[in-house]
C-alpha cells in the first residue's frame, strides 16, 4: 500500500511519551526484573522502527515481536538486545532465527528434534523460550510430561540450543470480574505446577503482560512483556484503575477537504443512510475504512474547532462525511483521536463506540496513514 504523504491525514506519535511510559513502568517493577518492549504488529500501529529505537534509548532489555520478519527488521536497524519471536514457527525457520540471533518460542518436542537437524547442518545455536499453555489454549506445552521431555532434550542438545526462557500468557489478567480473577489464579497455579518439572531455571522466567504487571504484582517473573501500556493505553480499557500515569502516544488527524450546504431532505453517502433533517453543513474528511477508520464508525464523532461533529452516512473506503454545527472552512483540522481545543477523543472512546478494544483500533491504522514523530 502506498503511504499518503500528499494527503493531510496522518498519525502523530510522541516518542518521548513512549519513553516516559517505559520509565513509569520501570518504577513499578523490581530492579532486577527486565523489561521487554512488545513491538509486534508495527508497534501496535505506532511504527516498529521508531518505537523500537525509542524503547532502546529508554533502556529496555529486549523486544517481543510476533513474526520472524519483524525481528529481522529490528536486527537490520542494528538493535542488539534479545528479540523474542512470540509466535511458533515451522522447524525449518530455526536457521534464519539462529542466524539473526532471534529467540524462538517453542511448544513441541517435534520442533526441537527437527530444528536440531537443521541447526547441526549449519553449525548454529538457537535461543529458545518454552511456551506453557496454562489456559489460553493457543500455544504451549500443556502437561508436565511433555514439558519435561522438552527440557531433557534441550539439556542433551546444548550445542544446538540455548535454553534462554520459559513463559506463559494470561487470558484474564485485565479484568476485575470475579470469574476472571479466579481464572487468572488457576493459570498461575498451572504455571507453578508445570514449572515444578524444570529443575534448572533458564535466564528468563516470564509471565506478565502489561495487565499482569500492573494488577498482579505477585506473578512477577524475571521479565515483563510490556505492550499496550507502553503506548499509553489502559489494558483493562478502564475496568481497572492504573497504578501510575501512562499517556497515549498517538493522535490521528485529518482536515476538511470539501464542504456543502444540504437542504433538509437531502441524503448523504452510499445507501443514503443519513438524511438531513434541516439545512445542514456537511463536510468531507479524507479518511476511510482503507485507512483503518472502519465502517462501524458511522454515527461516532470527530472534533473540529473544539466541537464534536457526528460522522453521518456510511464510512467510505477513503472518505467520511461529518455534520458541522456551522460553516467551518475547508482546511480546518479534524481530530479523530487526540486533543482538539480542549476536547479529547481517546482510542478507548473509539473502541467503546465500535464495540472492540483499543488494540484493534490502533493496529487497524493502515500503511496509507503516514506516521510523523516528534
Ligand atoms: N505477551 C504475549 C505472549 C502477547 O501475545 C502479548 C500481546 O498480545 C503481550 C505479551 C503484550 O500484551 P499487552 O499489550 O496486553 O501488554
Amino acid at each position: 500500500m502506498v503511504e499518503g504523504t500528499h494527503r493531510n491525514t496522518y498519525a502523530e506519535v510522541d516518542l518521548e511519551v513512549i519513553k516516559q511510559n517505559i520509565n513509569a513502568e520501570k518504577k513499578l517493577m523490581d530492579t532486577q526484573q527486565s523489561l521487554f518492549a512488545v513491538v509486534k504488529a508495527n508497534a501496535y500501529g505506532h511504527g516498529l522502527v521508531e518505537v523500537s529505537q525509542a524503547a532502546h534509548a529508554a533502556g529496555v532489555d529486549g523486544f517481543c515481536v510476533a513474526i520472524i520478519d519483524e525481528g529481522l527488521k529490528l536486527r537490520s536497524i542494528g538493535l542488539s538486545e534479545m528479540i523474542l519471536v512470540l509466535g511458533v514457527n515451522p522447524a525449518a525457520q530455526a536457521v534464519v532465527m539462529a542466524q539473526n540471533n532471534l529467540s524462538a518460542t517453542v511448544d513441541s518436542l517435534e520442533f526441537l528434534e527437527d530444528a536440531a537437524v537443521f541447526l547441526r547442518a549449519h553449525k548454529l545455536q538457537l535461543a529458545v523460550h518454552l511456551a506453557l499453555d496454562t489456559g489460553m489454549s493457543r500455544i504451549g506445552f500443556r502437561t508436565p510430561a511433555a514439558l519435561a521431555a522438552a527440557v531433557t532434550f534441550l539439556k542433551a542438545h546444548q550445542t544446538e540450543f540455548k535454553f534462554e526462557g520459559i513463559f506463559t500468557h494470561f487470558a484474564t489478567a485485565d479484568s476485575s470480574k470475579a470469574d476472571a480473577q479466579a481464572y487468572y489464579r488457576q493459570q498461575l497455579t498451572r504455571f507453578q505446577q508445570l514449572m515444578a518439572v524444570v529443575a534448572e531455571k533458564p535466564r528468563y522466567v516470564h509471565v506478565a503482560n502489561s495487565a499482569a504487571s500492573l494488577w498482579h504484582r505477585e506473578a512477577k517473573g524475571d521479565a515483563v512483556r510490556f505492550g499496550v501500556a507502553m503506548y499509553g493505553l489502559n489494558p483493562s480499557g478502564g475496568d481497572l484503575e492504573l497504578p501510575t500515569v501512562f499517556k497515549p502516544a498517538l493522535s490521528l488527524s485529518s482536515e476538511i477537504i470539501s464542504l456543502r450546504r444540504l437542504a433538509a431532505g437531502e441524503s448523504v453517502g452510499y445507501g443514503k443512510t443519513y438524511t438531513a433533517k434541516n439545512d445542514e453543513w456537511i463536510a468531507t474528511v479524507p479518511i476511510g475504512y482503507a485507512d483503518g477508520w472502519l465502517r462501524r464508525m458511522q454515527g461516532f464523532a470527530v472534533l473540529v474547532a473544539g466541537k464534536s461533529c457526528e460522522i453521518v452516512g456510511r464510512v467510505c473506503m477513503d472518505q467520511i462525511m461529518i455534520r458541522l454545527p456551522q460553516k467551518i472552512a475547508v482546511g480546518t483540522r479534524v481530530t479523530l483521536i487526540g486533543e482538539n481545543q480542549g476536547k479529547t477523543i481517546t482510542a478507548q472512546d473509539v473502541a467503546t463506540y465500535s464495540e472492540t478494544i483499543h488494540y484493534e483500533v490502533l493496529c487497524a491504522l493502515s500503511e496509507r496513514v503516514p506516521r510523523y514523530y516528534n
